[in-house]
């Protein structure tokens, strides 16, 4: 679904992927781990195309991302749904507004919009709130509206960055939940970076652990918790990065 060979990328003098490789099957769920500064959030955008690489390949759906311009890209972009930390809503507009932007971009019709919008939000238990500013929600109601606009244009992939970095234990595990649901209704890869190794044993298959730009580590979840070695155990001992 994703593979990624011999990536680099520099920002000025300062080298932040060296050597980058990966492999994201389709329908799992992949973990991307890391201290601060490691090459994460960098390395989803590259996916992405949001961010250029200087050498190396990355392939999406068999395609060179680098390749990609125009309406290629923006196919892309269609297909790769994401989400951040902050939410990245827009304040001053409804639930069902920002849900339904990406279909509007797409220039869907106003009948096909009104189906889908109430579609997501049945999907992400907020059938509710359609006419609620995002001011009016929680967190974890929050981050289920950027979900259903992610997924507003039947991504097939989703990125997600630090998706639940500023929520609480519970509202993590519900939030958690529902992209382990959608993974397997819908059939989407799902891309994780975080600092939390919660997240990580609760949802992900396989991970890679970053640091200042390199892959350290890479494995399956359950062997590599289970006997963590080298720079996974250092990490282990906080359960925070
Ligand atoms: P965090 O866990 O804090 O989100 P991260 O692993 O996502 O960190 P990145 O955001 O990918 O790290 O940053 C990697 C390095 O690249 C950092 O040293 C950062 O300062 C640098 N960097 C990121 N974006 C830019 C940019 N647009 N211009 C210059 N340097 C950048
Ligand atoms: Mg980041």
């Amino acid at each position: 679904m994703i593979e990624v060979t011999n990536v680099n990328k520099s920002f000025g003098d300062s080298k932040v992927l060296k050597n980058v490789s990966l492999n994201v099957n389709s329908g799992e769920i992949f973990g991307i781990i890391g201290h601060s500064g490691a090459g994460k959030s960098t390395l989803l955008r590259c996916l992405n195309g949001l961010e250029s690489y200087d050498e190396g390949s990355i392939k999406v759906m068999g395609d060179e991302v680098a390749n990609l311009n125009g309406k290629k890209m923006r196919n892309l972009r269609k297909d790769m749904g994401m989400i951040f930390q902050n939410f990245n809503l827009l304040n001053s507009k409804s639930v069902y507004h920002n849900v339904a932007l990406p279909l509007k971009v797409w220039k869907k019709d106003k009948a096909y919009i009104d189906k889908k919008v109430k579609e997501l939000l049945e999907l992400v238990g907020l059938e509710n709130k359609a006419k609620s500013k995002p001011k009016e929600l929680s967190g974890g109601q929050k981050q289920r509206v950027a979900i259903a606009r992610a997924l507003a244009l039947e991504p097939k992939i989703l990125l997600c960055d630090e998706a639940t970095s500023a929520l609480d234990p519970q509202t993590t595990n519900s939030i958690l939940n529902l992209i382990k649901e959608i993974s397997e209704k819908l059939g989407i890869t799902v891309v994780i970076v975080t600092h939390q190794m919660e997240v990580i044993k609760q949802v992900c298959n396989r991970i890679v652990l970053m640091k200042d730009g390199e892959i350290k580590d890479s494995g399956l979840v359950k062997e590599l918790f289970l006997t963590p070695e080298g720079e996974l155990k250092d990490l282990l001992c906080g359960d925070e990065l």
